[in-house]
């Protein structure tokens, strides 16, 4: 299943609802991310990574080319393969330059193949019309398929709130929110007891910044998936109630036509 959805629109209580009645695995661009750039990290390789870009192509110097520099500096480490892709991820996280479709595409795809292409909830993936165009190749190439689209709906101003309002715990990533889901104490992680935080990206600019890419490539993304006869199911992201069995049952409302037996 893939959740789409404005960034702040509610989609992490749908995932878990999903995740929990499915048994369905999370797969998130941003978690991928940040796993390959940790075992790059914790490789300890060094040097500058400009080497390994084209730029007049535009691409990455050929896998093997990054994989023997990796083995030469660091001898024969663990697994070359995700060193570099993390490498990959590193470069464009240093550079601050928008990660193109082809290494998004290729990240993903090294992950997704470690469940077999099934059984996952995909988020934050596919966001461009590329993405989504690959997602249905590969699918189509692994003998698998995208089931269903769970779209999560919200008015933008209403998001701008919400996003204003989140606050996160950064020891083990739970989401609250000051006025629609605050901890117990208000304050503090109900697990981990320490003080949760605002993201530096919660800030009206950048949210805007983020619902404009969203009009501008992922309600396209959601388009081409679409048109490939997936079904869409839409929930409200905003509920009268916010509990967890109000959000568990407007999913299973939203998503029980289309399934199976
Ligand atoms: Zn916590």
């Amino acid at each position: 299943m893939v959740v789409m959805g404005k960034s702040g629109a509610g989609k992490q209580p749908r995932i878990d609802v999903l995740v929990k009645e499915f048994g369905l695995v999370q797969l998130s661009t941003g978690n991928i991310f940040r796993e390959y750039v940790g075992a790059f990290d914790r490789s300890g390789f060094k040097g500058d990574l400009e080497r390994f870009y084209d730029a007049e192509r535009d691409t990455f110097v050929p896998d093997d080319v990054i994989i023997g520099a990796i083995r030469e500096q660091l001898g024969n480490v663990d697994d070359a393969r995700s060193v570099m892709l993390g490498l990959k991820a590193k470069y464009f996280m240093n550079s601050g330059r928008f990660v193109p479709n082809s290494s998004t595409n290729e990240l993903f795809a090294e992950y997704f193949s470690k469940g077999d292409y099934k059984g996952f909830v995909l988020d934050g993936y596919p966001r461009t019309p590329d993405q989504s165009s690959f997602l249905l190749d590969l699918c189509a190439d692994k003998g698998t398929k995208v089931d269903l689209v769970l779209l999560v709906e919200n008015e933008d101003e209403l998001i701008i709130e919400r996003t204003m309002g989140r606050r996160i715990c950064k020891k083990c990533g739970k989401v609250y929110h000051v006025k629609f889901k605050p901890s117990k104490d208000g304050m503090n992680c109900d697990i981990c007891n320490i003080p949760l935080i605002q993201r530096a990206d919660d800030t009206e600019e950048k949210i805007r910044t983020r619902l404009a890419e969203y009009y501008d490539k992922a309600v396209p993304a959601l388009a081409v998936l679409e048109k490939a006869g997936i079904p869409v199911a839409r929930v409200p992201g905003n509920l009268p109630v916010f509990t967890d069995e109000a959000v568990r049952e407007s999913v299973m409302i939203a998503i029980s036509p289309y399934l199976k037996g």
